[in-house]
């Protein structure tokens, strides 16, 4: 069942972006499960008060599934450097991933259905709290559970695949061998303290090695939004249905411009074809 998941989302990424009306291309999905009432997500709360846990999303919860779609190094690369904005391709496709996700829940939930699998998504996961920088639902602390990756000094989860792409999760009902955290770090700065390039690059200089500034982050994601807003605005208060910001709330130089954007660094280190 678990790599009959992995394929159907593969295709529906495939073909969701043969779309006329999207511009949007994503490289090839990651998909893996965490166990619903593993101690690292029971202590979610604890860690970002106000979040969820998996069983009041669905009672009954067994697993997390957490699928990661990546971006293209084309796109990567309309957002590199130090203008202070994200390039509006760059809002473009965040807005149109955060669209395919909620298709793609919607249909894989249905599918899921199908097969006597009950799957849930929390409505915290389009829901932002402007006031306390955080939301209830966080797919990357789900995604480092279900061993996808490890979190950069970038405040990103770093895949095998790299960070510049986007996570979602859907709580589960299904039985299935859940996968384990990754030993080890794959960003250099917390190997050996190697690279630093998403510090130099964000342009709010909200990262450093004593950790994320998330109220400084989040100036610069305004100030985008006041520039992006052609494209819609993924997320609303905490009423559920205001929008957060008259348009995209995004910024991303430090993944576009960092060496982990396609790669995790695992244990080889090898630098080559880091480039993006
Ligand atoms: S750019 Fe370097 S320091 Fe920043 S997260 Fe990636 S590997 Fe770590
Ligand atoms: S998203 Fe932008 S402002 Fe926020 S930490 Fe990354 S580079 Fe800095």
């Amino acid at each position: 069942m678990k790599e009959k998941i992995k394929k159907w989302i593969e295709c529906f990424v495939e073909e969701y972006q043969k779309r006329p009306d999207i511009l949007a291309k994503w490289g090839q999905p990651l998909a893996q499960f965490a166990q619903a009432d593993h101690p690292y997500i029971q202590n979610l709360p604890a860690l970002i008060p106000g979040h969820q846990l998996p069983q009041e999303v669905l009672p009954g919860a067994v697993s997390i599934l957490v699928y990661y779609i990546p971006f293209t190094r084309e796109l990567a690369r309309t957002n590199q450097g130090k203008e202070e904005l994200a390039s509006a391709q760059w809002a473009r496709t965040y807005e149109e991933t955060n669209a395919m996700f909620r298709d793609l829940n919607e249909q894989l939930s249905a599918w899921l259905g199908e097969k006597g699998v009950r799957a849930a998504v929390p409505e915290a996961s389009s829901t932002f709290d402007q006031k306390a920088l955080m939301s209830g639902w966080s797919h990357r602390h789900f995604a480092w559970a279900a061993g996808l990756g490890t979190f950069g000094m970038n405040n990103m989860l770093i895949t095998r695949q790299g960070c510049c792409g986007r996570f979602f999760s859907l709580v589960t009902d299904l039985e299935v061998e859940t996968d384990v955290p990754v030993q080890g770090e794959y960003c250099l700065y917390k190997q050996d303290q190697s690279c630093g390039v998403c510090m130099e690059y964000c342009p709010a200089q909200a990262l450093s090695p004593q950790g994320y500034d998330r109220q400084s982050c989040y100036k610069i994601l305004q100030k985008n939004a006041q520039v992006h807003t052609g494209y819609g605005s993924s997320y609303v208060s905490a009423d559920k249905v205001t929008p957060n910001s008259p348009g995209s709330d995004v910024c991303g130089k430090c993944v576009a411009n960092a060496p982990c954007a396609f790669r995790g660094f695992g244990p080889e280190r090898k630098r080559e074809n880091v480039c993006c």
